[in-house]
């Protein structure tokens, strides 16, 4: 069977294939469902109601058979432009948020460098 996981990421074209390269590089997965916001990670952290993409994640997840998440914040969003310090802490929040919707499933916080290298910054 498909191996499947789900990414949260920004809307931004220069995230995409870093982030998906990164994920296919470091772990076994078949495919990548990607749902994508403006500044999904402070979305995610910082915004009442996310029930649209809680209802794509739960496709994901019920249908495709995801069985684990990355969420991405990156180095000069225009969707959020918030310092750095506050990208980690939102991208940590927002890993601590969709946990208690999904505990058994692993979620992956990362971080996307001026340098578009990518490095985990939490786990949950
Ligand atoms: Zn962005």
């Amino acid at each position: 069977m498909e191996i499947r996981a789900t990414c949260l990421n920004c809307m931004d074209g220069r995230v995409q294939l870093p982030v998906l390269l990164w994920i296919k590089e470091n772990y076994t997965v078949d495919f990548v469902d990607v749902i994508t916001e403006a500044g999904m990670d402070g979305v995610l952290s910082d915004q009442e109601d996310i029930r649209e993409v809680l209802r794509s994640i739960t496709i994901s997840v019920n249908v495709n058979k995801s069985f684990k998440f990355f969420v991405a914040g990156h180095f000069d969003c225009r969707g959020n432009p918030v310092e750095e310090k506050i990208h980690c802490q939102q991208i940590k929040r927002a890993v601590e948020r969709l946990k208690n919707y999904w505990p058994n499933h692993d979620i992956i916080g990362l971080w996307v460098d001026k340098n578009w290298q990518v490095s985990v910054i939490s786990q949950g």
